[in-house]
Order: C-alpha cells, then sequence, then structure tokens
C-alpha cells in the first residue's frame, strides 16, 4: 500500500475514541467537520485512492465508504445522547417544567373575501359557468375602447386609473376586459357560446375610505349565445341570489347605465337582515344592491369577434366585498385589507 495512504482501521479506532471523549456539541460539531466535512479526513482518504496499486483500489473504496457510513452512524446516536442529556439536565434543574400544558398552535383562517369568493365559485359552477382568469395589468384598449368606452368617458380620468411607466399598459379598473380576453380565447373566431365568471382583483387610484379602497375583487360573469334574452339574464341572476342569500328572496331590476352593456340594469335583493322591513344596513329601503348587469352592447360583442345580428349576451359584475360587507355588517371596507388578526380571525 502506498505510504501517504491511511489505513482505514487505524482512522476508525483513531475517530471512534476521540467520539467517546465528546461530551459537548460544540466538540461535536468540530469532530464531524474533522472527519466528515468537505476537508475532512474521509474526504482526503478517497481522494488519494488514484495514488494506489489498481488491484487495491475497489477494495479500499468500498472500505473508506463502510468507514464513512460507520462514523455517521455513531455521530448521530452520540448526537441523540448528547441531547437526551442536555433535556435530562434540564429537568433535574427545574428548567423544564414537563406538567406545563401545551401551547394551542395559531390555525390560520380564510380571509372572508376568500369565503365569500369560493361561494360564488360554488355557486356559478352549478349554474355552469366556467372559472376564467384575466390578468391584472391591461392595455388601455382592453380595459377601455373594446369596452365601447367614449374617449371622453369620466371612467378613463387619470384620477381614477393606475398607469404604468409602460404607454397603454394599466392595472385593470374592473373585470370587464376579461370579457374581450375570454371572448378572443374562447369563442373561436365568435363561432362557440361561452359562460364564464371572472373573479380577480381591480385597482383603481381612489382616496381610501370607509367607502371605497383602492383594490378590491370583482367577480364578472359572461354568458354568449344565440338567443340569449334578458329574460335569461334576469333568471340566472334571480337563482344566484336564491342561492346566496335564501331561497324565496326576491329580486328586483333598475334601469341603468354601462357603456359596455345595452340595456343595462343594477339588480337589487330584498334586504336578508330584515326581510325587506327595512334596517340600518338596507337604509331603510328593504333593498340590497348587489349587481350591475345588462345584455353585452353589440359593440362589445363585435371587439370580440362576434357577429351581433346572430350572437347575443349578458354580462354581470358583482362585488364580493361589497356582500360580504352587507352580510356580516362590517362598516368599513378598510379593515379588508389592513391584516388586523383581530378582524381576520372572526372569521
Ligand atoms: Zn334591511
Amino acid at each position: 500500500m502506498a505510504e501517504n495512504v491511511q489505513s482505514i482501521e487505524g482512522v476508525q479506532a483513531e475517530a471512534l475514541s476521540a467520539l467517546d471523549n465528546i461530551e459537548s456539541s460544540e466538540a461535536l460539531t468540530t469532530w464531524r467537520s474533522q472527519y466528515l466535512g468537505n476537508k475532512g479526513v474521509i474526504r482526503g482518504m478517497l481522494s488519494k485512492i488514484g495514488s494506489l496499486a489498481k488491484e487495491e483500489r475497489g477494495a479500499y473504496g468500498q472500505g473508506v465508504n463502510a468507514l464513512k457510513n460507520k462514523l455517521t452512524e455513531s455521530h448521530d446516536e452520540k448526537q441523540t445522547a448528547l441531547n437526551n442529556a442536555a433535556v435530562e439536565k434540564d429537568i433535574a434543574e427545574g428548567a423544564i417544567d414537563v406538567t406545563l400544558p401545551g401551547r394551542a398552535r395559531r390555525v390560520g383562517r380564510l380571509h372572508p373575501s376568500t369565503h365569500t369568493l369560493r361561494n360564488f365559485y360554488d355557486i356559478w359552477s352549478d349554474m355552469g359557468f366556467q372559472v376564467y382568469r384575466s390578468r391584472d395589468v391591461e392595455l388601455d384598449d382592453y380595459n377601455f375602447t373594446k369596452l365601447n368606452f367614449p374617449p371622453d368617458h369620466p371612467a378613463r380620468d387619470m384620477q381614477d386609473t393606475f398607469y404604468t411607466t409602460e404607454k397603454d399598459v394599466i392595472l385593470r379598473t374592473h373585470t370587464s376586459p376579461g370579457q374581450i380576453r375570454a371572448m378572443e380565447e374562447l369563442g373561436g373566431n365568435g363561432t362557440k357560446p361561452i359562460r364564464v365568471i371572472l373573479p380577480g382583483m381591480c385597482y383603481r387610484f381612489e382616496q381610501i375610505t370607509p367607502r371605497s379602497e383602492a383594490q378590491f375583487h370583482q367577480v364578472e360573469g359572461l354568458a354568449i349565445g344565440r338567443n340569449i334574452r334578458m329574460s335569461d339574464l334576469k333568471g340566472t341572476i334571480a337563482e344566484f341570489a336564491k342561492r346566496m342569500f335564501k331561497p324565496d328572496v326576491q329580486v328586483r331590476y333598475r334601469a341603468s347605465y354601462f357603456p359596455f352593456t345595452e340595456p343595462s340594469m343594477e339588480v337589487d335583493a330584498e334586504c336578508f337582515l330584515c326581510d325587506g322591513e327595512g334596517c340600518r344596513v338596507c337604509k331603510y329601503s328593504g333593498w340590497l344592491e348587489i349587481a350591475g348587469s345588462g345584455m353585452v352592447h353589440p359593440n362589445v360583442l363585435r371587439n370580440g369577434g362576434y357577429d351581433p345580428s346572430e350572437w347575443s349576451g349578458f354580462a354581470f359584475g358583482m362585488g364580493p366585498e361589497r356582500i360580504t360587507m352587507l352580510k356580516h355588517g362590517i362598516e368599513d371596507i378598510r379593515y379588508f385589507w389592513s391584516n388586523d388578526l383581530r378582524f381576520l380571525s372572526q372569521f
């Protein structure tokens, strides 16, 4: 055997006897790097295999590997023994009181908006709507122009929109641009029907007050097909309200205006807190506004690749935070993103 190669038996005897004398975890760490570390004895032995005669190499290599396993095992045993000894010492000295009851682990909860969103997904998927996720960062064109916003529409005001340093790239102010994206991606150039909901975060450059936040969720809905009528929209929303609030809830529709639907309607549900009797939450009207909706504007259908003389559709939009606030009597929307556990742990 070459002279500069250490004998396996010699190293093992020396290492194990050193290990026997160790009484602290610091010394064990030093021992570990001395024998098993990157620059340790075992590595050194393996690196010298090349200096052996060819017929000796195999047996020596195997021997070193067996030694490495043996030392690793002995190290782990020693570590366990040291840990146990430390705990026993602590108990003996009274540093650990094993009779103390355990501390309960804090269990996380779902955010109240997530609760409401999941509730929405359950209801809409039961009714045949798929979830379509559109982008948060949008082109001005999709957020406004393709949705039939006239060039001078107040929603285009710099005051309301978060612009980026990139020209025409903005944070979406509503989930409606997803309508165009869904038509483009799922519509097969205006040949296929669509039934989707589009949930997502929206962003507005607004003063943050108890009533308005700079970010909030919307859930948009879109159905496109042949012969889709206003009655389909009304029936669909009424069915949603029944499943969301209560089976005999009354729903009413009020004429409204949105650039991307014609005609447009606001949807109110009978106040589920006072059964329509009138209370503080419904401002004594007996009704709560739950959605905006309407028939998809022919220009929007065209922009999504559909021929409005053959295809029609309806769309609606809802605010999960608003509905959560109504349901739980939450009076300040700022609670939703302020990460206050006193608020969040109630849900
Ligand atoms: Zn009420």
